[in-house]
């Protein structure tokens, strides 16, 4: 969840241009490279997260909105969603630009076959797992930590994920020597041509199984149960998607992970309202109290707090909590809380009530004199929303 930032992954400055971004990703992507990292699971991870940080830095429009927003904030629905999304496929399609070019690029012949032309050993990856986590505003403020029990595939005990029934019904896959790819030699009129394909028999992944293993029926996957915890940071709003990488379903055969995608649900509040970084509340107060003055308790996100209501007050009036609202994610801007004034008119009065209001109903004080001070409703509304 803490997602190192894309800078200093790449391990170049806020300023890089694209030159030294691309070269930095180069060396990255050599280094850790799944297949000349076979027994290191930590490369695969930091090969994905240097391949994302690269999507994103790369393209001129999302580093902006990563400069900005940072990751959770880039992550929102409807801004074409990044992080963590990116599956092998995608990481091995950038190389054509990374590594210069067609089929030929130097890093096919570096590590022997480019994978996203159905040449090489077929990375198995885990598929995405989603799930809705709801928060209450009180969480939205603050931040939480929520562990969640999800049901998911996971690597099969009996086998480790091969599969097979055991270490003799596994072997390299005869068609291909475990390769994935067949090649093919064609002669032509302009000389021999060689096609390269996924291979028939293994289907890309290299192995064979002569027997499967009886747990999995030798998907090299079962249904398991794990305890995952979230760090849901300050400031989320429905509807913003978090991604934790390689904690979505396993793959089978030592493929990747896929990643869970976290969906953002919010629990309305009893009596706050969320306005964006903000929170709304309206306050009720009687006009004898608007007039004498008096204080409040009102709730806010921290618990209670008591404000003043000055003697003369009109109803339409705001006040302003100032920092008692949301932070707005990653940033250390945080919104205000607003109390919204409204006059509470008796809607029945006794008889004794009645006769001293009508005493009153002549009194020049009590005549409406709006003055030059008296903001109109649109005009407040303007000083807090624009
Ligand atoms: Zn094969
Ligand atoms: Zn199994």
């Amino acid at each position: 969840m803490s997602k190192r930032d894309y800078y200093d992954i790449l391990g170049v400055a806020r300023a890089a241009d694209q030159a030294e971004i691309k070269s930095a990703y180069r060396k990255l992507a050599i280094k850790f490279h799944p297949d000349k990292n076979p027994d290191d699971p930590k490369a695969e991870d930091k090969f994905k997260e240097a391949a994302e940080a690269y999507e994103i830095l790369s393209n001129p429009e999302k580093r902006k909105r990563y400069d900005q927003f940072g990751h959770a904030g880039a992550n929102a629905n409807g801004r074409g969603g990044y992080g963590g999304e990116m599956n092998m496929e995608d990481i091995f399609s950038q190389f054509g630009d990374i590594f210069g070019g067609d089929g030929g690029s130097p890093f096919e012949s570096f590590f022997g076959g480019s994978r996203s032309r159905g040449g090489g050993r077929r990375v198995i990856r885990g598929s995405n797992l989603r799930i809705k986590v709801k928060l209450t505003l009180e969480e939205i403020a603050k931040g939480v930590e929520k562990k969640i029990k999800v049901n998911k595939n996971v690597v099969c005990k009996t086998c480790d994920g091969s599969g097979a029934k055991d270490k003799s019904s596994f072997h390299t896959c005869s068609t291909c020597s475990g390769t994935g790819s067949v090649r093919r030699v064609t002669n032509t009129i302009l000389g021999q041509m060689q096609t390269t394909s996924t291979c028939p028999t293994c289907n890309g992944e290299g192995v064979e199984i002569t027997a499967k293993c009886s747990e999995c029926h030798g998907e090299g996957l079962t249904k398991g149960e794990e305890t995952i915890t979230i760090n849901i940071p300050a400031g989320v709003s429905e509807g913003i998607q978090l991604s934790m990488s390689g904690k979505g379903n396993a793959a089978p055969r030592g493929g990747i992970p896929g990643d869970l995608i976290i969906l953002i649900e919010e629990i309305p509040h009893e009596v706050l309202k969320r306005d964006g970084i903000n929170i709304i509340y309206d306050l009720h107060v009687s006009f004898v109290d608007a007039a004498l003055g008096t204080t409040s308790e009102i709730p806010t996100i921290d618990g209670k707090a008591k404000i003043k209501i000055e003697p003369g007050t009109q109803g339409g009036k705001i006040l302003r909590l100032k920092g008692k609202g949301i932070p707005e994610v990653n940033s250390y801007i945080k919104g205000d809380q607003l109390v919204y004034i409204n006059i509470w008119t008796p809607k029945a009065l006794s008889k004794e009530e009645r006769a001293q209001l009508e005493n009153l109903r002549e009194s020049s004080n009590f005549k409406p004199q709006p003055g030059k001070n008296e903001k109109s409703f649109f005009e407040r509304m303007k000083e807090y929303f624009e």
